[in-house]
């Protein structure tokens, strides 16, 4: 490890996740979702391992996101995971190609007009509110959505809607979600074109509803290897794409009774051993793992003492049985030995989401491939 912190990436375990999820989808075409830099793991170098694991499609959220793409020199086709705004719809039509998605009449009236002013279709997906109500066509708006088939200039080439809680307890919710959007699809259906993509699905829902897949699965977690559910173990071909270490900083023994971090939150009960460690919140660390986290040194779980500062944390290796040195391999997220710490375990432990723990790790750091 050259620095004091390392975040790896196995583009080969990424590629490997994507084949394994291709044959689950097959003869669904995939989406693998790449919004907020590859959920913390770096767009630009695992964008070009999708494509060549068959993707076929990629899901951003933003403009530079397909630029990134497109600058690749990627001809694959890209969605967007959110309605637009005009200013990116015009560099989307002349510049990325993007299919757009659709939840209001005005923006489809915007795209209409763009179209018919370059002679030509513009590609768009319409997203409807099945449940989640975050964003779309609520179901009873079946007379814009007819207008919006009507309209000239636009090619439908998808209909959608995304899940609230795939990834729940049970799936009656999401049930109830998949009956009002094909309800919808069969009230609109002679208004769509023949063969468009019909979508739903998530990481959670193409693990765990089996064969109900439709033409296009968006599939973004299950890529990296994150578990897509607490109610559902994901198969184990699945594998963590990313992993964190460090390096011990210092260890020191401490006398019981003594206080340990900002604002004393750790009094020792006993002769306490203690190494502090290079990182904290600013490398991505979460504060909040304060008297929470767990880490892997010589392959024995470590728990974090103390505050998690801006670059220290303090851990209690007293019951660690070998002598640990300064500069010794310390593991935040991954495997040690016979140990493992993953995302999930930490995201569990303070209400998160591993993805968050991903994307602090990724933005705050650079990125080993390897
Ligand atoms: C982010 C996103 C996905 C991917 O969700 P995962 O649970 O990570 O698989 C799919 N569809 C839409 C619309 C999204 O915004």
């Amino acid at each position: 490890m050259a620095h004091h912190i390392e975040v790896r990436v196995s583009p080969e375990i990424f590629a490997s996740n994507i084949h394994h999820i291709r044959d689950r989808v097959t003869p669904a075409q995939l989406c693998v979702v790449m919004k907020a830099n590859a959920y913390g793991h770096g767009l630009r170098a695992l964008a070009p391992v999708a494509v060549a694991a068959g993707a076929d499609y990629i899901g951003i959220c933003t403009n530079p996101e397909a630029t990134i793409l497109r600058e690749l020199g990627l001809t694959v086709k890209i969605l967007r995971l959110r309605m637009g705004f005009p200013e990116e719809f015009e560099e989307s039509i002349d510049v990325l190609d993007i299919e757009e998605q659709v939840g209001t009449l005005e923006a489809a009236l915007y795209l209409s007009a763009a179209g018919v002013q370059r002679n030509r279709k513009i590609p768009v997906h319409l997203n409807i509110d099945t449940g989640m109500g975050r964003s779309g066509f609520f179901c009873h708006e079946l007379e814009e959505l007819k207008k919006v088939c009507g309209l000239p200039g636009l090619e439908i080439v998808g209909i959608m809607t995304h899940f609230a809680s795939a990834d729940g307890k049970d799936l009656v919710f999401t049930h109830q979600q998949i009956e009002n959007f094909y309800n919808l699809r069969r009230a609109l259906s002679d208004y769509l074109p023949d063969n468009i993509l019909t979508h739903t699905h998530n990481s959670a829902a193409t693990f765990r509803l089996g064969e109900q897949c439709n033409s296009l699965a968006r599939v973004g977690a299950a890529c990296y290897g994150v578990r897509t559910s607490q109610n559902f173990q994901n198969p184990s071909e699945l594998q963590p794409v990313m992993s964190v270490k460090t390096k011990v900083a210092q260890v020191r023994k401490i006398p019981a009774g003594r206080t340990i971090g900002y604002s004393s939150l750790h009094t020792t009960q006993r002769e306490s051993l203690i190494a502090s460690l290079p990182v904290g919140f600013g490398e991505g660390y979460p504060r909040s793992l304060f008297n929470k986290g767990i880490v892997l040194i010589k392959g024995h779980r470590c728990p974090v003492v103390g505050r998690v500062s801006l670059n220290i944390t303090t851990v209690d290796i007293t019951d660690v049985p070998e002598p640990v040195k300064w500069g010794d391999e310390v593991v935040l997220v991954g495997k040690q030995g016979n140990e493992e710490i993953t995302f999930e375990e930490l995201a569990d432990k303070f209400d998160s989401v591993h993805t968050e723990i991903n994307l602090m790790a990724g933005f705050m750091n650079e990125i080993v491939y390897s």
